[in-house]
This record gives C-alpha cells, structure tokens and sequence, in this order.
C-alpha cells in the first residue's frame, strides 16, 4: 500500500511546509492592515483605498479569544472522521502579531472544558478527513503547554 498523499482540504490558506505550518495572509500595502483568508481586491480598513497586497504567513501563536462546542454534526462538505459524530471543540484565536481572529477546530482531545479565554495556542496540521488515496488536511489549534508541573 502506497503512503497516501497529504494534500490541503482548502488551498492556498496555509502553508504545509517545513516542520512550521503556518497560515497564510496578506497585508496591504498601503496602511499594513492583516487579512485572513487572503484579501485580493480590497482593503479591509474602510479608511483605506489599498488595492495592493503583499503574501504573508502570519503568526502561529495566538491566544484563544472565544470557543464553544460543536455538538451537531456539521453539513456538507464537512466529512466526520468518527461515526457516530464526537462533538469537538472549535476556538476564535486572536493571532499575536496581527490581533487577527481566526476560527479553528482544536486538535482531538481538546474539549470545551479545557479551554480558557487568554490561553496560548499554537497552529499545527492535522487530518480533516481521508479517502482512499489522499489525506486532506486543515489547520488546528493546540494549547501550549505552559511549563508548569503537572
Ligand atoms: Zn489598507
């Protein structure tokens, strides 16, 4: 059986290269304002008439903002990876350096219950869901462990 292929699940939002995954944006070039998904046409900043806009990967680190519990099974093109439907945890994480809100599952094993509004989170890579021949793959949110003793 050959390995399968990892391949994104939405392209172009994030990139999978390297050890360091990160997402991917852009900032205008006129007033500097971040985006998220990638801003083509124009400027997020009302004041600003920028229509020009430069490829960054932003921030892997965040903080989370908002969560809740996704207890329903999410519709189409959302494919469960466990039947019956485990209810996981999606968290609003604001980045550290854009102060961006991004939306994102937590990684399994993550529930609502371990979540804390200011907690730090990092971005990683995992599976969204699979067919026979390619792993599609999203970005997620992962607490950083503190250091603490346990
Ligand atoms: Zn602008």
């Amino acid at each position: 059986m050959p390995a399968k292929t990892r391949v994104p699940a939405v392209e172009g939002w994030f990139t999978t290269e390297g050890d360091e995954p990160a997402l991917l944006g852009t900032r205008c070039r006129s007033c500097g304002t971040y985006a998220f998904p990638r801003e083509s046409y124009f400027c997020k900043n009302p004041a600003c008439d920028g229509r020009e806009f430069d490829d960054v990967a932003l921030s892997r680190r965040g903080r989370v903002w908002s969560f809740t519990n996704n207890c329903y099974q999410p519709p189409p093109p959302f494919v469960p990876t466990s039947d019956p439907f485990e209810p996981f945890a999606i968290a609003a994480v604001e980045l550290a350096d854009e102060q961006l809100v991004v939306l994102g599952q937590m990684v399994p094993g993550t529930s609502v219950d371990d979540l804390k509004a200011g907690m730090d989170v990092e971005l990683v890579v995992d599976t969204l869901f699979e067919d026979d021949e390619h792993e599609y793959l999203v970005w997620k949110w992962r607490l950083v462990e503190t250091g603490a003793p346990a």
